[in-house]
């Protein structure tokens, strides 16, 4: 498979007041397989959404760069530039503060349509027509405000925005944390079934591990600023190894009631720190069960342990 988004050493950092610095990305590196869905994973503030914003170019990185199909983001210009903000598309978490209030949904769908060119007059409503169709809403919404939807319709009417362009790739960022539970696996499944129909390539960020487990080929469990751990969905949750991993997921309620009973459940003690001025040497050490003085001093290296198994701790 081919690598579609390439990570490589990627900060992007952010002055806090007069010489504090915010490290939300703090040297990260991935890759995204073309046609995968890969989860990002982490409490808030931990730089999920920066991460996600800076891939699709609404933040420059502070330093390492952002590859997609091969060519430097940040670097593109011209047609080059205009055929990625095509490509790479985002889902935000709120689709209301998402979706200008005073626009009709045909035209928040149509807009993308107009300034990338790809259809007009009656193709152009008839396009309108089969998105919203595809989404699951119909003809007659186009011409109503984002107001007069549900929070559920309104994640529609964002996701029918991002499909209108025709992309490869979607960054979708919490997009049912902000939904009704009941609501929340009808998202989740038209962004599969979507994916399936359009060959669509995803990241996709969630605060925690148990939505990430459905839709993910591959999980990347961030803290601080930085990926503490990445493998493949089963094997995360087989075989969880960095201890923050092992906290997440002991902290999702099993199905099974004999299995919930037996679990030993895993404290989390304290807040994160903050990813201002962060601590040296393992940010997780401050709430680790099995730190010892060595993490307080170095920061432990990114590495593959077994096939595609990266973990960042010095107990491997
Ligand atoms: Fe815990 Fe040390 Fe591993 Fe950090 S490096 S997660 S403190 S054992």
């Amino acid at each position: 498979k081919n690598n579609l988004v390439e990570i490589n050493n990627l900060k992007k950092f952010f002055k806090v007041g007069k010489n504090a610095i915010l490290k939300a990305v703090d040297n990260v590196n991935l890759f995204i397989e073309e046609g995968e869905t890969l989860g990002l994973v982490g409490e808030s503030g931990c730089g999920k959404t920066t991460l996600g914003r800076t891939i699709v170019r609404l933040y420059e990185p502070t330093q390492g760069e952002v590859l997609f199909e091969g060519k430097n983001v940040h670097k593109l210009t011209g047609a080059e530039l205009k055929n990625f903000n095509r490509k790479a598309q985002m889902i935000f978490q709120d689709p209301y503060a998402s979706l200008n209030p005073r626009m009709t949904v045909g035209d928040i769908i149509g807009e993308g349509i107009d300034i990338h060119g790809l259809y007009s007059g009656k193709d152009r409503t008839e396009r309108i027509y089969e998105l919203l169709r595809t989404v699951g809403l119909n003809k007659e919404h186009a011409n109503r405000f984002p107001h007069e939807f549900s929070g559920g319709q309104r994640q529609r009417i964002g996701i029918a925005r991002a499909l209108a362009v025709e992309p490869k790739f979607i960054v979708c960022d919490e997009p049912i944390s902000a939904l009704d539970v009941s609501i929340q696996a009808q998202i989740i499944n038209l962004l599969m079934d979507l994916q399936q129909k359009m060959k669509l390539t995803y990241l996709f960020i969630a605060h925690d591990l148990s939505v990430v487990r459905y839709v993910s080929d591959r999980v990347a469990v961030m803290y601080l600023g930085i990926v503490v751990e990445l493998t493949k969905s089963e094997e995360l949750y087989k075989n969880p190894l960095h201890p923050y991993t092992q906290a997440l997921l002991s902290a999702i309620p099993v199905p099974d009631p004999e299995i919930e009973r037996s679990k030993k459940r895993i404290l989390l003690e304290g807040d994160v720190p903050s990813p201002i001025n962060p601590p040296r040497g393992c940010r997780f050490a401050k709430r680790c069960r099995f730190a010892k003085p060595i993490c307080k001093e170095n920061d432990p290296e990114f590495k593959e342990v077994s096939s595609g198994h990266f973990v960042a701790c010095h107990l491997y």
